[in-house]
């Protein structure tokens, strides 16, 4: 039973947060990664969870991705949190799958709002549904600012558009829970799951959606850039930070097999390493700096070998998780150096997917990170070729009083 709501019908938010891009970088789905201590998601639920109007909230989550919904929503009231419904293979089969768990009258509104908005203010929420309410669709709308051109395929500009009739639009998109439960009904029939927000279900369905004034400060947080300026706006006074800068270092020996990994990138070779992971000294080395910036232990207090759960665990996500472990405390990571030590294999041909795979899993840019190789010159284990090594050097900003609390 939905609870009941001060308004004459009930209002449900959806929150789409089924997506698995990694574009933003930081080796998790964009909304759960951490924003000024806290994962995304767990900002944009407690939007609407502030809301006097919104009687429930029901999220899509990616099956594989529970447990991470689990933890973002742990902290949110239970009695408004509706049971996660799983996404399904496209955003508009996604938000299907959501109305469709919804237990509500035809008339309830529904407000369909992307995870990865989370600046999503209580002003907006209710004139959507306001909007909704007087107007049976609701969609947040802004004037283009910019200067509109067409293109061709080669790039060349073939019009004007006139803005004054543009706009861009946001989330929450605001519906009668029937009327856009019966167009994605229809567009799934029809085979049409390929539409990118849900007003364009409804006009495809032949309803001319209604507008409202959107929010400049409600950005969806897509690139590395996005996460960055949002930290800042989180900051409004800044924070002095204190640079922090630590070593890392990881030997593993060689053994029998066909391939090492070396800096998140598989390398044919004629040995592999003896580790009980797979053996990424360049990563090993990557996470102990990270984990002795923040002051946080090592990799083995992390991940201890004695654990059967890294039993031949890709390195990536240690690396991850130590960049996540860097988020939390409010940290931002400058600059990260690696120095690879083996007679063979030879890393220059690999040190740009290096750099591009590490720049990925700790989102930041691959021009803050730095790779060298070289070898002992035939002396030593390294010299006998008995096995590989790694230093690692790790530059982050971190606030001088200790972890954030909001
Ligand atoms: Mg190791």
């Amino acid at each position: 039973m939905t609870p009941a709501s001060p308004f004459p019908v009930p209002v449900i938010a959806v929150i789409v947060a089924a997506g698995r891009g990694l574009r933003a970088g930081g080796g998790l789905p964009k909304q759960y990664r951490m924003l000024g201590g806290k994962p995304v998601l767990t900002r944009t639920l407690e939007a609407f969870a502030a809301s006097p109007l919104v009687s429930r909230i029901v999220t899509a989550v990616h099956p594989d991705d529970m447990a991470h919904y689990k933890a973002a929503s742990a902290t949110l009231p239970s009695t408004r949190l509706g049971p996660p419904v799983p996404g399904g293979a496209t955003r508009c089969a996604t938000v299907a799958r959501a109305l469709a768990a919804i237990d509500a009258p035809d008339e309830a509104v529904v407000l369909i709002h992307d995870a990865a908005r989370p600046f999503v203010s209580l002003a907006l929420i209710e004139a959507a549904v306001t909007t909704a309410l007087l107007h049976g669709s609701a969609i947040p709308a802004l004037d283009v600012t910019d200067t509109v051109k067409r293109i061709d395929a080669d790039g060349r500009i073939v019009s004007t558009l006139d803005r004054a009739s543009l706009r861009t639009v946001q989330t929450p998109q605001g519906f009668r829970l029937g009327a856009i439960r019966a167009a994605h009904a229809k567009a799934s029939a029809a085979g049409r799951d390929d539409f990118t927000d849900d007003a364009a279900v409804l006009e495809w369905a032949g309803v001319e959606p209604a507008t409202f004034a959107g929010d400049p400060a409600n950005i969806k947080l897509t690139r590395s850039e996005d996460f960055m300026s949002a930290e800042r706006r989180l900051s409004p006074t800044p924070r002095s930070l204190r640079t922090r800068v630590a070593t890392g270092y990881d030997v593993h020996a060689f053994g029998p097999g066909d391939h090492v990994w070396l800096g998140g990138v598989r390398i044919a070779h004629d040995r592999g390493v003896v580790a009980h992971s797979d053996g990424d000294v360049a990563l090993h080395a990557l996470c102990d700096a990270l984990f002795g910036a923040i002051g946080d232990g090592d990799i083995g207090v992390h991940f201890p070998p004695s654990d059967e759960r890294w039993r031949g665990a890709s390195s990536d996500r240690f690396l991850a998780f130590a960049c996540e472990r860097v988020a939390a405390r409010g940290g931002v990571i400058d600059h990260v150096d690696l120095s690879i030590i083996c007679e063979r294999p030879k890393v220059g041909p690999h040190r740009d997917a290096m750099r591009a795979r590490i720049a990925e899993v700790a989102g930041i840019s691959t021009d803050q990170v730095g790779l060298k190789a070289t070898t002992s010159e035939r002396l030593g284990f390294i010299g006998r070729a008995e096995g590989l090594a790694a230093l690692a050097t790790v530059t982050l900003r971190l606030p001088e009083d200790g972890p954030d609390e909001r």
